[in-house]
């Protein structure tokens, strides 16, 4: 009852700022600024994770963002921030290098254009044509089970019937912020370990990932490809050897593959907590040009080139009470006063 009050007030604010004017005029203040919107992945079917959003509701962004010229690459946005005249410009960005993001292309092709929308998708190198990183390990173990009983004992999590909703929608709640306090090795081997519990059914024949021809495809067309380590290891738990090799082993395989060295990086997971001064050291070092975060706000003149912010962008966020996504929230909450409001609040 609560949260669906709080989500009718939400947009109450969005919609009331939006078409007041008030929104504008903040914009108007606060002058240039960059949106940097991270998604993860483009498909229609359900996701228990808040990284999926649907190839209509992405065409509906890339609408609003074109009808106010405010789509550009992420290279560009960072340069127009110094310019006192420019606006708040958006740039769109993928993490990890999932499939579905060919839908880039799919939506080039739609329209008729050889060019994609200008975007940066961020891989994870060893996963390239292989696993998917380890919340689809999971979510492939829980959905594909053929057992229900799981023991999480050893995590301190107890037991689960995933025959149950309730137990599944349990797990996904306090089993990814558990794994995330994991050395890289023990995680593996806790999913591992899942995996032979509720032995699923095999995965199916084309995986859940981007192989090195289609990375190669979506480069040809103007899809920018960047860099999130090899293994999608989370930098603040790994030592400085790991780092190093993670991110340096990354840029290799993206040069070796597409006959040009990444300039952009993601730092994996993205938190504050997640990454350090030396991580974004080795990033610079490495020749990167930029790297960002998965911490949100609003990029405006004199940010770090390594520490980028951005908004998480998923199927359910922007959405009003009736369900439709709505171009006032999202606005509002990217570069306008709810934005402002929520930055506040967490600081
Ligand atoms: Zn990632």
């Amino acid at each position: 009852m609560k949260q669906r009050l709080l989500r009718w007030l939400r947009y109450t604010i969005a919609l009331g700022a939006h078409h007041s004017g008030l929104d504008f005029l903040y914009r108007r203040v606060t002058g240039a600024g960059l949106v940097v919107l991270m998604l993860h992945r483009l498909r229609d079917e359900h996701d228990p994770y808040p990284l999926s959003m649907s190839n209509a509701s992405f065409r509906q962004l890339v609408r609003w963002l074109r009808e106010r010229r405010a789509l550009v690459g992420l290279e560009d946005g960072l340069q127009a921030l110094s310019d006192a005249r420019a606006q708040v410009n958006y740039a769109i960005t993928f993490d990890d290098g999932y499939r579905d993001n060919l839908g880039l292309l799919d939506l080039a092709d739609s329209e008729g254009q050889h060019e994609a929308v200008p975007a940066i998708v961020y891989v994870a190198t060893r996963h390239v044509g292989r696993e998917p990183i380890w919340a689809y390990r999971l979510q492939h173990a829980v959905e594909s089970r053929t057992r229900d009983r799981l023991d999480l004992g050893a995590l301190g999590l107890g037991q689960f019937d995933l025959s149950q909703t309730i137990d599944r929608e349990r797990l996904y709640v306090l089993l990814p912020p558990r794994l995330k306090q994991l050395e890289p090795r023990e995680l593996e081997a806790c999913v591992d370990d899942l995996v032979a519990q509720t032995r699923p059914q095999p995965a199916s024949a084309h995986g859940e990932m981007l192989d090195w021809q289609q990375i190669r495809a979506l480069d040809a067309r103007g899809v920018c490809i960047g860099a999130h380590t090899r293994h999608h290891v989370l930098l603040s738990r790994v030592d400085a050897d790991t780092a190093q090799a993670e991110i340096v082993g990354s840029q290799a395989d993206i040069a070796d593959a597409i006959d040009a060295a990444p300039a952009h990086f993601a730092y994996p997971n993205g938190g504050a907590a997640d990454f350090g001064e030396r991580d974004m050291r080795i990033v610079r070092d490495a020749g990167f040009a930029t790297a960002v975060t998965s911490i949100e706000g609003t990029n405006r003149r004199g940010v770090d080139r390594y520490r980028i912010l951005r908004h998480n962008v998923h199927e359910q966020r922007y959405r009003a009470p009736s369900g439709r996504l709505s171009q006032a929230l999202f606005f509002s909450e990217t570069s306008g006063l709810l934005g402002w409001l929520r930055t506040r609040r967490a600081a």
